[in-house]
């Protein structure tokens, strides 16, 4: 028996890798009773047949699981956003790190298309840059014409999977193509829709770069809050975790109660406003989608 890691799965068939190369493997294992769908990503154990084809026999337990795209155990999110075109959204990456966070995913903040920068903007963005890192997080500044900020994101790769996501437009595939140029993902919107734009509705594929895998689709591509509630979105902030236990009130969602230390910490300006207004609608989305179901 043999263990190794799902990179692809189409037709039936799952492609699973390990250091041997890669083996075409059919499903015929205990994992089929308990109703497991292998997914891309998964670990497993499998026997070969030969040299190029195999069993699945067992599907080990997931750390994780996408759904859109279905991809499991996914380690690292690269969560891109460009400094304009399109503008900079801290709304959006702030509900791109709650579900990173929910998912126990690490994330990489990238910030690319750092050569359209001017002045005014260069400021707003290193701002940005000192709030992301003081919160805890990996912060990178990318452009794809400045071979040395790609070589910035070469070591967060190695060793792990990975998944990019954010918007459309904001210069994923061509960060992929930068870092694996054989890759050649079409980029741009309108070639996108054209002919090769099916690409994010095809299977999802594993690809070796750097030493780790990369998903050759974007991660996240839906962003509801299906699942969580208000108290579970306050452990998504890191500003919010490292104050719960300094509220008056056990379980505190820093929006109602008195005696709040994220409030206070609001008012003194020792965490973000931007970010806590952020906070407040994610919860009001939440309340209001239960109130749906
Ligand atoms: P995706 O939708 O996130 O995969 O974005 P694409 O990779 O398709 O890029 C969208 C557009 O932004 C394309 O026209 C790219 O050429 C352009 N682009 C991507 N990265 C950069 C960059 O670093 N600098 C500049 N100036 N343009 C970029
Ligand atoms: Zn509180």
């Amino acid at each position: 028996m043999a263990e190794g890691r799902i990179v692809k799965a189409l037709s039936g068939f799952y492609y699973v890798e390990n250091e041997d190369g890669i083996f075409q493997c059919r499903g015929r294992g205990n994992f089929r009773k308990r109703k497991i769908t292998p997914l891309v990503g998964d670990r497993v154990a499998f026997e070969a047949a030969n040299k190029t084809d195999g069993y699945v026999l067992d599907v080990y337990e997931r750390e994780n699981q996408l759904v859109r795209p279905p991809i499991a155990n996914v380690e690292q999110a690269v969560l891109v956003f460009s400094t304009q075109e399109p503008d900079f959204s801290p709304l959006l990456l702030d509900k791109f790190l709650v579900h990173v966070e929910a998912n126990e995913i690490e994330p990489v903040i990238c910030l690319s298309k750092i050569d359209l920068l001017n002045e005014q903007k260069e400021e707003a963005m290193n701002e940005a840059e000192a709030l992301y890192q003081s919160l805890g997080y990996t912060v990178i500044s990318t452009s794809i014409f400045v071979d040395e900020t790609i070589k910035m994101l070469r070591p967060y790769l190695s060793g792990r999977v990975s998944v990019f996501a954010g918007q459309s437009g904001v210069g994923k595939s061509s960060l992929l193509n930068a870092l694996k140029p054989e890759l050649n993902l079409a980029t741009n919107q309108i070639s996108k829709s054209l002919g090769r734009g099916k690409h994010t509705t095809r299977h999802v594929e594993l690809i070796p770069v750097d030493g780790g895998y990369v998903a050759d689709t974007p991660g996240f591509s839906s962003l509801d809050f299906e699942g969580m509630d208000v108290e579970g979105l306050t452990y998504c902030f890191p500003e919010m975790r490292k104050r719960m236990n300094d509220c008056k009130f056990r379980g505190c969602t820093h929006i109602n109660e008195p005696k709040c230390a994220v409030k206070e910490a609001v008012e003194a300006g020792t965490v973000a406003k931007g970010r806590y207004n952020h906070y407040l609608q994610f919860a009001e989305e939440i309340k209001n989608q239960k109130r749906r179901y």
